[in-house]
């Protein structure tokens, strides 16, 4: 059963007017289909939008099966207590109540909802990001990844300092772009609206990063 990807809030991400420091809020995405799932719950200011937002859609915070955080940034996961009749995927760590499940996520193995929702280790914003791969039930969307902050924003596509800048490994990174990029038509970012994969991204060849790098 194909999903509906539903932004309940594209995120932004820019620099204070007075400079000191960034006004930024992630994008929170619900998937909803035989799961009912959110991915990236905002951050801990954003509760009282979450819980309005699900219900627009027929949901109250005890229907929702399971909640991904992509990393472990204060503005991504600030409402995983919201959620207690859910599984927490958060980074490499899977839990519900106080049960934590064991998943080799370091060696490349995704963690499968259902035929439809698949999530995978993208590391290189930080050491454990994760990206869920879920199939859209409209076929202008295709195969959609929201992939938190391995893209910033659909600008990151050309500008490498819009993801450079906040990357703790960034040959890591740029090695799960390109695998997202060939694999994803659509593509959630951590910080910006929905968009389509240009397709000259599907021919690429990985050569220019291959990489050895350690993550830690
Ligand atoms: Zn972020």
């Amino acid at each position: 059963m194909p999903y509906e990807i539903i932004i309940l809030r594209p995120g932004f991400y820019k620099k204070t007017a007075a400079g000191e420091g960034y006004d930024a809020a992630c994008t929170i995405t619900l998937l909803k289909g035989k799961y009912s799932i959110i991915v990236d719950p905002g951050s801990a200011w954003d509760t009282k939008f979450i819980i309005s937002e699900i219900l627009k859609h027929g949901l109250k915070p005890e229907n929702i099966n399971y909640v991904v955080g992509t990393h472990g940034h204060s503005d991504h996961i600030g409402n995983l207590n919201l959620f207690t009749q859910a599984t927490h995927i958060v980074c490499h760590d899977i839990s519900k109540d106080n049960v934590y499940f064991q998943h080799p996520f370091e060696e490349g193995v995704p963690y499968t909802i259902d035929g439809d929702v698949s999530i995978e280790s993208t590391p290189g914003h930080t050491s454990q990001d994760v990206t869920v791969f879920v199939t859209s039930g409209d076929s202008n969307l295709g195969v959609v990844a929201v992939a938190g902050d391995i893209f910033e924003n659909e600008h990151c596509l050309f500008d490498d300092d819009l993801w450079m800048g906040q990357s703790q490994f960034p040959k890591l990174q740029k090695k799960s772009r390109n695998a997202i990029l060939k694999r994803a038509d659509t593509i959630v970012p951590g910080h910006g609206a929905m968009f389509q994969v240009p397709a000259s991204y599907k021919r690429m060849e990985e050569t220019e990063y291959s990489i050895s790098q350690k993550t830690s």
